[in-house]
């Protein structure tokens, strides 16, 4: 395992679930932590936890679907500790329901958190990570970026095209010795299917998650923590995770 107490991560989606989970679980293992996403007070409450188990945290208000913000997070990281290792993409929106009579703003509000958000990180953190001479940008897609499914249309979209952007990404990064992980995570009990705007939608995923033995956020950091802690040589590129009860 390599000197995790050099290491810094910075994640977004930090202030609830998975994002959370991962915070905490690589802070626990001595890397310091950049916590990005909107609500500041639940990011202040979370640096406050780190810091009093003896970690080394700070929160950054931004939002994802502005570059400027975007851009901002990455270099206030980078200035806090003086490098970047580890990126993680996880911020997302799960806006389901049927094409058909669908409210585009949800599409427009997936596009712009999922991917653009996704996009825009990954281009601010690159040249940082290149003169540092790597580094590593471990990406949240899902299931629904494998299997499309009735329901889930536009998500499928933006989740399929993490896994593509994250392959394409890959291949480009080889020589700069800059990892690149997918996580694919299946149901994870979570405030994600509260945020769904079409109420039969939002039933069906509601009670999905307490019908099954769902994941929970910390399957999932542990997830990001093996990929993260391999040797520098060792490119974990995908990790696709269900709930045993998950079909
Ligand atoms: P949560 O709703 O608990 O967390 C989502 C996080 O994203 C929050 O911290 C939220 O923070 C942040 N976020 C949303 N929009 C923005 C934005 N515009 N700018 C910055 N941050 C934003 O859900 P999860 O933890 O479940 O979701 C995390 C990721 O995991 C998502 O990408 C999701 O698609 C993916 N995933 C989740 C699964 C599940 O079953 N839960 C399954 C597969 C993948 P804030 O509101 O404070 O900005």
């Amino acid at each position: 395992m390599e000197n995790n107490k050099q290491k810094v991560a910075l994640i977004t989606g930090a202030s609830s679930g998975i994002g959370e989970a991962t915070a905490l679980t690589l802070s626990a293992l001595g890397i310091r932590v950049a916590l990005a996403a909107r609500r500041a007070d639940r990011l202040e409450a979370l640096v406050q936890r780190i810091t009093r188990s003896g970690g080394e945290a700070i929160a950054l208000m931004a939002d994802v679907t502005d570059e400027v913000q975007v851009q901002a997070m990455v270099a206030n990281t980078h200035e806090r500790w003086g490098r970047l290792d580890i990126l993680v993409n996880n911020a997302g929106l799960m806006l389901l329901g049927p094409i058909a009579g669908a409210n585009t703003e949800d599409w427009r509000r997936m596009v712009q958190t999922n991917v653009l958000g996704l996009l825009y990180a990954t281009h601010a953190a690159l040249p940082l990570m290149k003169a540092q001479g790597g580094g590593h940008v471990v990406n949240i897609s899902s299931v629904a970026g494998r299997i499309a499914r009735a329901g889930s249309g536009v998500y499928n979209v933006t989740k399929w095209g993490v896994v593509a952007f994250s392959e394409a990404l890959r291949q480009e990064c080889v020589p700069d010795h800059i990892r690149v992980t997918v996580i694919e995570p299946g149901v994870v009990e979570t405030d994600l299917a509260t945020h769904i705007t079409n109420p039969a939608a939002r039933e069906i995923a509601l009670q999905r998650i307490h019908t099954i033995r769902s994941l929970q956020s910390e399957d999932i950091a542990n997830a990001i923590a093996y990929a993260v802690t391999q040797p520098a040589h060792v490119n974990v590129n995908e990790i696709l995770i269900r709930p045993t009860d998950q079909d």
